[in-house]
């Protein structure tokens, strides 16, 4: 089974799709995390935001890892871990830039399918009910707040030793919404048959349950 989570940014996408997967003894892929890959290979090897055939080639070349341990979800590029080196502010936007490039995009969703393959597995983005696996058994659409998804950024940044200003965090969260809600390249949007929460007032545990509880209900026992 392949199970699809989009959804803005901060909208708990992530830590969500991570418990869901370890719930359902699934695997679990962060698209987010292959985009700010390529976004920071560029910046280290100096390729330019408009160079877009280099950037076309970086993204097919790269060889993208998840290691799940525990709780913990590590990420490798080229062997080189980089959980942590890609969630800076700057590689953030750097990503969400990148991701306008067709050739990138291409690269990366021929990845994610090849990934899919097997099923068993939670993939979560901007398009994966739309775009990368349309025929996904069951598609959640996660959104929150802006003051909501710009505090939890806040925290996340702070938790990780990043200094950063509320309203800058915010800020950017917003300008990363518009680029990725308004980018010619499947822009973020909710699926059709996609069931949407708004996790504004919901803990982890209760959104994870109710997706827990949904998968149940549509397709049975996974
Ligand atoms: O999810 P995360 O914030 O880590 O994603 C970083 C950026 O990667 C997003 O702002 C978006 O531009 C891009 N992205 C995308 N398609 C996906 C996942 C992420 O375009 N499936």
């Amino acid at each position: 089974m392949i199970i699809a989570i989009d959804g803005p940014s901060g909208a708990g996408k992530s830590t969500v799709a991570r418990a869901l997967a370890q719930r359902l003894g699934y695997q679990y892929v962060d698209t987010g995390a292959m985009y700010r890959a390529v976004a920071w290979k560029a910046k280290r090897e100096s390729i330019g935001i408009e160079d877009e055939s280099s950037l076309q080639e970086l993204a097919s070349s790269l060889r993208l890892s998840f290691v799940t341990e525990g709780e913990k979800l590590r990420f490798f590029c080229d062997q080189e871990e980089i959980t942590e080196a890609i969630r800076t502010p700057e590689i953030s936007h750097l990503a969400s830039e990148i991701s306008k490039k067709k050739g990138v995009r291409e690269a990366l969703v021929k990845k994610q399918r090849e990934m899919g393959k097997e099923g068993g597995m939670v993939f979560e983005g901007r398009d994966i009910g739309t775009i990368v696996f349309p025929g996904a058994d069951i598609k959640f659409y996660l959104t929150a707040s802006v003051e909501e998804r710009g505090r939890r950024r806040f925290k996340e940044l702070l938790e990780k030793g990043i200094q950063v200003d509320f309203y800058e965090t915010l800020r950017e969260v917003i300008e990363r919404d518009r680029n990725d809600m308004t980018r010619e390249l499947s822009p973020l949007k909710r699926a059709g048959d996609a069931i949407e929460i708004d996790s504004t007032h919901l803990s982890i545990e209760e959104v994870v349950g109710e997706m827990y509880r949904l998968i149940l209900e549509k397709i049975g026992n996974p």
